[in-house]
């Protein structure tokens, strides 16, 4: 039974002098995923690696490295074998006895890997990667010692205890939750925008959301949906401040006074505007959307720029040049795409033109704007003043 899981991160390696606001960010993200598992851990930062520690016997492990894949940063998991003895005899001892319970067929090619970080330790790292190897063989005459290409590295890492680990579960990569400031994600209920979300998320970037909501045109399950998906991301975000503005008011203006072939831009750039004043408000650095290129017609080029040219800050669009079965192939693995396809009515499907413009002039849409000039402020002051907000913690 495993007792520890040495957590190997990669990129946040890199980082010179502000290596340990990404290490404290990780040990941070790590303790905060583990409290929704069962049992009790420390976690402990030691010379470029992270421990974790089942502080009892009755933990969960498989729950604990499904709750570990979910943490941005983490390169690789390895359960490991804590030895609190570590006197040579006994780490031998614990290392054959270790071979032992998991491999029941010794018929394999293996490498011992030691690492001493205790410099006071008798044996230096290469003599115990060449004794431990001698006293496995001994041990275990079937197995074989191949130092270029061996089936099994088994680790033997000598520190304040002893740790021994031959096992690597992959972890989710990227960089810690808060280790990259924030932005808002304009989150609908659609398969792409919870995968971009997701994938900013990656690079260490902390999320809150905004929903454009339009009752009674789309119904409380609509909205349901969309708190579904925030709480789904939200296992690998972490928390998420969901605000959600009712647009029906303004959605209604633009359908009466506005060309309908270019309702969806017209529409499109409001929840830009709307969610760039939100994202300055709370000190989020960009925007993030599901866009992609052609997608639809509110996301060709031409759409695109009309859209982003609303906005000051930075759009992030992760998803700019996936095809939508890429998209797809990464909702199902994070466990977004079921919720994503129910059948549930979208803002923007309700008033959807026949023909929408795909190639909009940005001067013809802006022109097309002045015509809600005398209402568009008190629209707006109505919108965020009626403003929800639903904070979301993961499951
Ligand atoms: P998604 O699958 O994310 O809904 P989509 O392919 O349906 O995307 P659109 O409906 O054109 O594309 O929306 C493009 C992007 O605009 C979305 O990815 C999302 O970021 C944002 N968006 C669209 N509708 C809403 C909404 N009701 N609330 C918040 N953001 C929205
Ligand atoms: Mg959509």
């Amino acid at each position: 039974m495993y007792k520890a899981f040495l957590i190997k991160y990669s990129e946040i390696g890199i980082k010179g002098k502000n290596r340990y606001i990404f290490e404290d960010a990780l040990v941070r993200n790590i303790e905060k995923a583990l409290t929704r598992v069962d049992g009790e851990f420390q976690v402990t930062k030691e010379q470029g690696r992270i421990f974790v520690e089942a502080l009892s016997d009755d933990y969960d492990y498989d729950e604990t490295c499904d709750a570990l894949t979910k943490v941005f940063g983490i390169a690789a998991i390895c359960p490991t074998e804590l030895v609190e003895d570590k006197s040579w005899d006994n780490v031998c001892k614990k290392v054959c006895e270790f071979v032992d319970r998991q491999y029941d067929d010794k018929n394999f090619t293996f490498k011992v890997m030691a690492k001493r970080s205790d410099k006071s330790y008798p044996l230096k790292s290469p003599e115990i990667g060449r004794e431990m190897g001698a006293v496995l063989l001994k041990a275990y005459p079937e197995m074989k010692v191949d130092v270029h290409k061996p089936e099994v590295y088994i680790t033997v890492e000598i520190r304040a205890h002893a740790y021994i680990y031959s096992k690597t579960i992959p972890g989710p990569g990227g960089m810690p939750v808060g280790s990259s400031g924030k932005a808002m994600l304009l989150l609908s209920g659609g398969i792409d925008s919870p995968v971009a979300g997701y994938m900013i998320s990656r690079r260490g970037v902390k999320i809150d959301a905004v929903y454009f909501h339009a009752p009674p045109y789309t119904s409380d399950r609509a909205k349901k949906k969309v708190v579904d998906l925030a709480r789904k991301i939200s296992v690998y975000t972490g928390s998420i401040k969901l605000h959600v503005i009712n647009f029906t008011e303004i959605q209604m203006a633009i359908y009466e006074k506005c060309p309908h072939d270019e309702l969806t831009i017209i529409m499109r750039r409001y929840m830009m505007r709307i969610a760039e004043k939100l994202a300055l408000e709370s000190d989020c650095l960009g925007l993030i959307t599901g866009e992609s290129i052609g997608q639809v017609a509110s996301q060709t080029m031409q759409s695109l720029r009309s859209t982003n040219e609303v906005c000051e800050l930075p759009v992030y669009r992760p998803l700019v040049a996936f095809d939508k079965q890429d998209i797809i192939e990464i909702s199902e693995k994070i466990d977004t795409f079921e919720t994503s396809i129910l059948p549930y009515e979208d803002c923007c499907t309700i008033f959807v033109a026949k023909h929408p413009v795909t190639k909009p002039n940005v001067s013809v849409i802006r022109k097309s704007e002045t015509k809600l000039e005398d209402v568009i402020d008190e629209m707006l002051e109505r919108a965020y003043e009626t403003e929800e907000i639903i904070e979301i913690e993961p499951e």
